[in-house]
């Protein structure tokens, strides 16, 4: 049946009555509940296949209705997000980096949540970033916690790294410009831990290929590296030097100064370990 003739059916069907159900004194049936009538008449005598009444929603109906609408919308919702996450995220550990699970200890993540809140604007700006800072001090987490509010937000995201892409890329070799594209077509661009892949002239070529085809796209990328800004500033060859030109016009520097995770692990790691040992001596 078309939407019309369901329309329609729906008009044409006696309303059912629930046993608490009255008619009123209008002749209509009204709900036992919240005493509001579940029938109308349809105007200036008007019938349809002889009946003088259409069934109307009551206030229970329309609120039953609501909660099953909202309950749909939320399970499509979190549907979406979840083949998000599934295509954006190259680990599923880049799930658990949100800021939901942040420890507190970067002080610029505030930044990472205005980011997030400004993203229209950013996005029409074409605003990206370059986060640098020592190793250890939570680039990437801070980058993850964009990738995974954006992706909350049904903005669809990609966190890679070249290690990955250069893989990729050396894999299929046919659709080299069609992987690309699809890399470009994100409104977000992730890409980790930039600068680890020292390279072959090749390699460096795809790079600069995939930061020049984003530059194209007009899109926002944000990389996160271990190098210093003054490396960025200052490459050592022209092949470098064209990369770092590029990523620098479009994305902004930030330091990420937050404490050392992994040492900071690693030293929890140590005071357990020592708890343990000394729980054997005492038994
Ligand atoms: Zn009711």
């Amino acid at each position: 049946m078309s939407d019309y003739d369901n329309a329609v059916f729906r008009l044409a069907t006696a309303q059912e009555a629930e046993p608490e159900d009255y008619t009123g004194e209008d002749g209509l049936l009204y709900c036992g509940s919240c005493r509001q009538p579940k029938e109308a008449y349809f105007a200036e005598g008007k019938t349809l296949f002889g009946r003088d009444r259409h069934p109307k929603e009551c206030d229970c109906q329309r609120k039953r209705r609501e909660m099953l609408e909202t309950a749909d919308r939320e399970h499509k919702h979190r549907e979406e997000v979840e083949r998000l996450k599934r295509i954006g995220f190259t680990d599923p550990a880049m799930r658990e980096w949100t800021f939901g699970n942040d420890n507190g200890k970067c002080p610029q993540m505030a930044k990472a949540r205005a980011y997030v809140e400004q993203w229209e604007q950013i996005k029409d700006g074409n605003h990206g970033m370059i986060l640098w800072g020592e190793v250890g001090t939570g680039k990437s987490y801070f980058a993850g916690c964009i990738a995974n509010a954006l992706m909350e937000k049904e903005v669809s995201v990609s966190m890679t790294n070249f290690a990955l892409i250069l893989n990729d890329l050396a894999a299929s070799y046919k659709d080299r410009n069609e992987y690309i594209a699809r890399l470009c077509s994100f409104p977000l661009l992730i890409l980790d831990d930039f600068g680890m892949e020292r390279g072959t002239e090749y390699g460096l070529e795809q790079v600069y290929n995939v930061i020049d085809s984003r530059y194209r796209s007009r899109k926002p990328l944000i990389v996160t590296t271990n190098l210093t800004l003054e490396e960025l500033q200052n490459p050592e060859d022209t092949p470098h030097a064209r990369i770092y030109d590029r990523l620098i016009e479009m994305c902004s520097p930030v330091c990420i100064t937050g404490e050392n995770f992994r040492k900071a692990k690693a030293r929890e790691k140590m005071e357990q370990l020592k708890m343990l040992l000394n729980r054997k001596e005492s038994l």
